[in-house]
C-alpha cells in the first residue's frame, strides 16, 4: 500500500510548472501514481486532482464527480484517470461558478469556464478516449487541466471581489442553497 501523498500548496514552484507528456502509460512509475491519486482524491472528498497537485509534474488527472450539497445533480462517476488530455473544441458559451482547490485552501472564487468542451485523453490501459463534457465535469476538467499548465483557478477570476473566505462560502454560497 501506497502512504497518502501530501498535497502541495499555492507557492510551491511546481504548481506553476507545465507539466510533462507521459510517454509510456504503462510504466508502473505512472500506474503507482494514478492509485496514489486516487487515494488522495478519496480521502479528500475531493472532485478531482492533478498529479502536480502531489508533486509530480505529469500531465495526468483524476475527475472523480459525484453528487455533492451543490450539486446533487452531479454526474456519479468512479474516479477517472485523464493522460495527456486536451481540449479539441469548446462553445463560445462561458458560466461563472465557485470552485475551491485542495493546493488553494480557505479560499473559493467565482470562475468562468466553457459549458461544453470536447475532450480527450488516454486511459490508464492507454486507449484514446474522446468525450464531449459539459456544466460540473467540464468545470472539473478545466480546473485540472489548468494544474497542467501551471495555472490555478486565482488566475481565472475576473477581479479579486470574485475572491471569498471558506467560512463565507459557507455562510452564504452553500446557506443560500
Ligand atoms: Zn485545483
Amino acid at each position: 500500500m501506497n502512504e497518502l501523498a501530501s498535497i502541495i500548496q499555492l507557492g510551491n514552484p511546481i504548481l506553476r510548472q507545465k507539466a510533462v507528456f507521459i510517454e509510456n502509460v504503462q510504466d508502473e512509475k505512472i500506474q503507482n501514481l494514478i492509485d496514489e491519486l486516487i487515494t488522495s482524491v478519496a480521502q479528500a472528498n475531493g472532485v478531482g486532482i492533478a498529479a502536480p497537485q502531489i508533486a509530480a509534474s505529469y500531465r495526468l488527472f483524476i475527475v472523480a464527480s459525484h453528487p455533492n450539497k451543490r450539486y446533487p445533480h452531479a454526474p456519479e462517476m468512479p474516479p477517472t484517470a485523464m493522460i495527456n488530455p486536451q481540449i479539441l473544441a469548446h462553445c463560445s458559451e462561458m458560466v461563472k461558478d465557485w470552485e475551491g482547490c485542495l493546493s488553494v485552501p480557505g479560499i473559493r472564487g467565482l470562475v468562468p469556464r466553457y459549458q461544453t468542451i470536447e475532450i480527450e485523453y488516454t486511459d490508464r490501459n492507454g486507449n484514446l478516449q474522446k468525450q464531449e463534457l459539459t456544466d460540473f465535469v467540464a468545470r472539473i476538467f478545466q480546473h485540472e487541466y489548468d494544474h497542467l499548465e501551471g495555472l490555478v483557478f486565482l488566475d481565472r477570476v475576473e477581479n479579486n471581489q470574485d475572491l471569498i473566505s471558506e467560512e463565507e462560502y459557507q455562510k452564504s454560497v452553500m446557506g443560500n442553497g
